[in-house]
């Protein structure tokens, strides 16, 4: 499973570089960044031919740090935890002789979806229905793949 916030570390670094100087700013159809010492733009982000390009550009930085934001609430939700689970079968099945002494094996979970089922239904570790909270749980899979992998996510980095 790959590590979540290694994935949006590259996009935050090239959102970082691509605004260190200042803020993306609209100048007729270009998008350009003013200089601080009120010289005019002293750097041109983008010439653009068609004015329906000017807004989209404009507002990538802006987009992109809520998108993080709305991203890195998830991922801060949904993280790997460890809980202790009886997995020896005869102890499964209560055919064991280990009188409430039964042999545990730490297993990686989704704090947060177990944190949700737990609320539902307090015994639910006990009945061993816990697949859907295993890590990485499906939230944590899903928001994995639209990311791409680590080498997908690097393509546009030079
Ligand atoms: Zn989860
Ligand atoms: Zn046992």
């Amino acid at each position: 499973m790959t590590d979540l916030r290694a994935l949006l570390a590259p996009i935050r670094e090239r959102l970082a570089a691509a605004t260190k100087l200042g803020e993306w700013e609209v100048r007729g159809k270009d998008v350009v960044i003013y200089d601080p010492n009120g010289y005019g733009a002293h750097r041109i982000v983008a010439w653009v031919d068609h004015a329906e390009y000017t807004e989209p550009i404009a507002n990538a930085p802006t987009d992109l740090t809520r998108l993080l934001a709305a991203i890195e609430a998830v991922t801060g939700l949904h993280r790997e935890g460890t809980r202790d689970f009886i997995t020896a079968l005869p102890c499964i099945r209560e055919e064991c002789d280990c009188e409430n002494e039964c042999p545990t094996e730490e297993l990686p979970v989704c704090r947060h979806c177990w944190n949700q089922l737990e609320q539902i239904d307090p015994y639910f570790g006990e009945q061993h229905h816990v697949s859907e909270v295993m890590w990485p749980c499906p939230t944590a899979t899903a928001v994995a793949a639209a990311l791409g992998s680590d080498t997908t996510n690097q393509e546009g980095t030079q």
